[in-house]
């Protein structure tokens, strides 16, 4: 025996402990109208879990707990205890004793416990699924609800033949899986927007990291370059230097001793030739010459110093207008906003016409609003450009003057120097001894043209050494902006002899080369864009692992629900068959022949609402499966189930429920008033099936059917009395025939 014993307490009514114990196969109990037997069977559905009030004939929780009488208070809860022996592992649990216990309280609150521990709902569920007691009730038959099976819709008839036959796991494991495939399906369509959302930025990162890498290895070769180039224009810088400097020393010591011997000359001249013209003629001519040069030195330094502002000023523009063009000032994100609205208006206007002709048209208005906005943000003018071409203009102002004002002081010294050399010649015709010191003053005075001369040529090499140095102190200042510090970390060098030149400009040529290319594939924020990249690319590599992932078990769900499907389908038919085959023996036994049998049918489902007029043509139809029962009586020509009458109605349900429970027998069967309508014969065809059920199954029969009687090994009575409780008293057949009565 599967089931040992039924406790209530407080359950209807059955306000005190009261215990069934069931020790047959068939069980039968049996009282008057209203003593609460049904409330039994009713406890049955209650402790299994059953969720559905009604279906106990109750609105409320509430309901199911006793609510006193005049004699008797009323309980606070009610609990039904099913106790089942499990030596047989019938649960798959290591008890040989399996209690369940379900308990309400007035509050509605349940409690549901297994062995006295408390567990969830669904563990009962699982527990007694494993046991083949399923939910859908097919083994607890209510009073009046036999024939649930023949009036309910092929679909729900098929549920409840599915759920007999055990194969409803499979249903739910689809369903399950169903769900889970829906749901990786979404991740599937979720990853892959994610993917297609990133793709562009990562190509475009990787555009970036490219070009990154490229200007990587210019800069590399620019720093080397650079580096030897530095180091050796520092040392050309500084040996030239020196060199001109000790170059100068001796003329310039001359010039300044050659001044003593004029002085000297002067001196010889005006004492001994006072007041002779020629002589005064003479001085006044070296006077006037030594002015000119003075005059002319002043300009020429004066030059040179413009000059060097001028080549610094003309540097600085030309940078000042390269970051004008490379860089452009950054634009306020507020003003990026109002032109996302700028195009989001353009769209929605778009969308809402809808034509392809507004689309293209809008597609135009939004390049025309792009144009606007960066003319808008170019940057054509810049306070700092200005200043220094203002700046420039004054210098080439000064220079332009300057140069007129060298050009009139070198023309005065040139024809100084010719009127001198005229009077020379003419003094050296005249072989006049007296006049030594005037030709020492010649002598000084040409050995000083000499000597300017070369100073002169000094100067001009100084003025390129000081440009090799502008250019040498702002190619510093360019190469590492541009490079970065590490190209103007050069090792001082020393030279001992002139360099050649013409190698220094090439290199300065190649660097420059190299410097454009730079600027070319220069990306600003290049840690930046690098970590942005590994990062997008590792995510993209995670989001391609995921969603491999996905589909791996997306694919393995879609196996899973096609084995379950043909698991079920094989199974279904399988099961059909045989019920079909009893189903064909009961009937045959209730009305002594005919045919009986089950046909499994496709129907339409309807998925949109069928009130839905309007929406007649978009419905969708779809088909699903269901079950249909096919009966012919003996001797009638009667086919169809509506035509009939109550007592056959109630054998044929009563051969179908038979015919599923004998298929995969449920531990226990419980029927409440299944015998009702039939009358005396066919109660005892009836009595003859509830035996050879009660073979493979444990049997509680509620009746009051005395032919139902006489099967059961052991009868309850049921009785209420006048404090309105159910009682219970174990009697004999006898009796019970007169307490059914
Ligand atoms: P029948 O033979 O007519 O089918 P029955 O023996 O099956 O009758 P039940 O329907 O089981 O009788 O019992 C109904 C009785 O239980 C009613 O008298 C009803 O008042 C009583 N009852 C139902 N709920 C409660 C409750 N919460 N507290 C007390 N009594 C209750």
């Amino acid at each position: 025996m599967n089931l040992k014993s039924l406790e209530l307490n407080g359950f209807k009514s059955f306000g005190k402990k009261t215990t069934l114990e069931f020790t047959t196969p068939i069980t039968s109990i049996v009282g008057p109208n209203g003593s609460g037997k049904s409330n039994v069977a009713e406890a049955f559905r209650f402790v299994l879990g059953e969720q559905s009030i009604k279906s106990m004939r109750g609105k409320k929780g509430e309901d199911l707990i006793f609510n006193g009488s005049s004699d008797a208070g009323r309980s606070n809860r009610a609990s039904v205890k099913l106790c089942f022996d499990n030596k047989k592992r019938l649960f798959n649990v290591d008890f040989d004793e399996v209690i369940i216990e379900r308990v309400v309280y007035r509050d509605g609150v349940n409690e549901y416990l297994i062995n006295g521990s408390k567990v969830r709902l669904k563990d009962i569920v699982e527990l007694l699924s494993g046991a083949h007691i399923g939910s859908s009730g097919h083994h607890i038959i209510s009073q009046g609800e036999a024939d649930r099976i023949l009036h309910t819709s092929p679909k729900e008839r098929k549920e409840m033949i599915e759920d007999a036959l055990g194969i409803k796991i499979y249903q739910y494991k689809k369903e399950e899986s169903q769900r889970k495939l829906e749901k990786t399906d979404e991740n599937i369509k979720q990853v892959e927007s994610l993917r297609r959302e990133i793709a562009p930025h990562l190509k475009f990162l990787k555009r970036q990291v490219e070009k990154i890498e490229k200007s990587k290895q210019i800069r590399e070769e620019l720093v080397l370059k650079s580096k030897e180039y530095f180091a050796l224009e520092e040392a050309h810088i500084n040996f030239e230097k020196q060199n001109l400097y000790k170059e100068r020393l001796l003329p310039e010591q001359e010039l300044k001793d050659l001044q003593g011997k004029l002085k000297q000359a002067r001196l010889i001249i005006e004492e001994s030739q006072k007041g002779t013209d020629e002589s005064s003629k003479i001085l006044e001519l070296e006077e006037k010459l030594g002015s000119s040069r003075k005059h002319k030195d002043e300009i020429v330094r004066e030059l040179g110093r413009i000059e060097g502002e001028i080549s610094y000023i003309l540097k600085t523009i030309s940078i000042e207008k390269e970051n004008l063009e490379n860089s452009g000032k950054p634009v306020p994100v507020s003003e990026i906003e109002i032109l996302a609205d700028e195009i989001r208006e353009e769209i929605q206007k778009a969308e809402s016409v809808g034509t392809i002709e507004i689309f293209k048209e809008t597609l135009s208005k939004v390049l025309n609003i792009f144009s606007a906005f960066i003319g808008k943000n170019k940057n054509s003018h810049s306070p700092a450009l200005e200043r220094l071409q203002s700046e420039l203009e004054t210098l080439r102002a000064k220079e332009k003057s300057l140069q007129e004002n060298l050009n009139t002081a070198k023309s005065e010294e040139t024809s100084f120097v010719s009127e001198y050399e005229e009077k020379r010649s003419e003094m050296e015709k005249n072989k006049d001894d007296t006049k030594e010191a005037e030709k020492e003053v010649f002598k000084v005075v040409a050995r000083q043209n000499e000597l300017h001369g070369i100073l002169d040529r000094l100067v001009q090499k100084e003025e390129t050494l000081r440009s090799d140095e502008d250019q040498f102190k702002m190619d510093l200042g360019d190469i590492g902006r541009i490079a970065g510090i590490e190209a103007v970390k050069y090792e001082t060098q020393r030279i001992s002899a002139s360099i050649d030149r013409k190698d220094q400009h090439e290199k300065r040529n190649y660097m420059e080369r190299l410097k454009i290319r730079l600027e070319e594939a220069g990306v600003a924020g290049a840690d930046e864009t690098l970590k942005e990249y590994t990062e997008t690319e590792e995510r993209d590599v995670f989001l391609a692992r995921e969603l491999e992932d996905l589909v791996k078990s997306s694919v393995g769900l879609m196996d899973l629900i096609k084995e379950l499907e043909q698991k079920l389908a094989e199974e279904f038919k399988i099961g059909i068959d045989k019920i079909n085959n009893e189903f064909q023996n009961f009937f045959a036994l209730m009305f002594g022949g005919g045919k009986a049998s089950l046909k499994i049918i496709k129907q339409e489902k309807r998925i949109r609402g069928e009130d839905d007029f309007d929406l007649e043509e978009e419905k969708e139809i779809k088909y699903e499966e269901g079950i249909d029962i096919e009966i012919s009586l003996p001797h009638k020509k009667i086919k169809g189930l509506m035509m009939l009458s109550g007592g056959e109605r109630a054998l044929t349900s009563i051969a179908l429920l038979f015919a599923m429970s004998q298929v995969n027998p449920p531990p226990f069967v419980i029927l409440d008033e299944t015998d009702a309508a039939l009358d005396e014969a066919n109660s005892r065809k009836y009595g003859d099936m509830v035996e050879s059920l009660s073979k493979s199954s444990e049997l509680i029969v509620i009746t009051h059917n005395r032919e139902t009687m006489s099967r059961a090994g052991v009868l309850y009575g049921v009785t209420m009395g006048k404090d309105a409780t159910s009682k219970l008293l174990s009697i004999s057949f006898t009796d019970a025939v007169e307490v059914a009565k």
